[in-house]
């Protein structure tokens, strides 16, 4: 156990079998990339053939939101099945990341079903709509049994109310930034993450991060859930600015459901 760990007993999301594990070398969980200088996001694709898509990629994600057209209705809908499930919380070396137990949980778009693999966030938010960002996003990453991938992407805004999932997360996992860590087995509801409304705008795009595979759909809620300064200021301490630069968009239609 690493003495900065930090546990809390107060909030309600997580279950109470928790176990922590920190060691000092993050790197190992870092393949070498990072978000500035020689090996950022422009020099990605030349680090690795396995990260080729990074540069030659002409469906890449995130991009900038606008001009969206209304989907038509034949196109298959989002149906949110969230309930709560087991979860570890890591911290990958670019992003705390919270990984879902297999097999538990799912959304679906028409017919095909999806099953939650991870979620993460990004300070500031990644995608921009019409031009501005927010300071934070999540991508909830979810993966269908043939391997196809959809993220379903909720943006920050900083209000008075602090964020529930966010609070049980900064109760439970080291302040130290770049830590390796984990915390296993604790239970969490996805479903707190998202906004009321859940209309969105979708389009096919890529992972945000090497090896930025494409062929993934993504799923952008227009409106976003609030943090208060306080929490943002501590996901801070783990990362800042993991944020790719937007990608040109080379046609790709935006499509908007209510
Ligand atoms: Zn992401």
């Amino acid at each position: 156990m690493n003495k900065n760990t930090r546990l809390s007993s107060g909030a309600l999301l997580f279950a109470a079998c928790v176990s922590l594990t920190a060691s000092a070398s993050a790197d190992t969980a870092n393949h070498g990339w990072t978000y500035t200088g020689e090996h950022g996001p422009a020099h990605w694709g030349a680090m690795s053939e396995a990260f080729h898509a990074c540069e030659s990629g002409r469906a890449e994600s995130p991009i900038n939101i606008e001009g969206a057209k209304k989907a038509p209705a034949d196109m298959p809908r989002l149906k949110i099945n969230y309930a709560p499930l087991p979860i570890d919380i890591v911290n990958t070396g670019h992003a705390v990341q919270f990984n879902a137990t297999p097999g538990t949980d799912s959304i679906s778009l028409g017919d095909q079903a999806y099953q939650l693999v991870q979620f993460h966030f990004h300070s500031p938010g990644e995608e921009r709509f019409a031009g501005k960002e927010n300071v934070m996003d999540a991508h909830l990453v979810h993966s269908s049994a043939g391997g196809k991938l959809l993220v379903l992407a909720v943006q920050f805004k900083l209000g008075d109310h602090p964020n529930p999932v966010i609070q049980a997360m900064l109760d439970r996992v080291p302040a130290e930034k770049g830590a390796e860590m984990k915390v296993s087995a604790v239970t969490v509801n996805p479903l707190d993450l998202l906004p009321k409304n859940t209309g969105y705008y979708t389009y096919s795009g890529s992972l945000t991060t090497p090896p930025c595979t494409e062929g993934v759909t993504w799923i952008e809620f227009k409106e976003p859930v609030s943090i208060t300064k306080q929490q943002l200021d501590a996901m801070h301490h783990f990362y800042r600015g993991n944020q790719r630069p937007v990608q040109a968009l080379n046609g790709r239609e935006i499509f908007e459901v209510d």
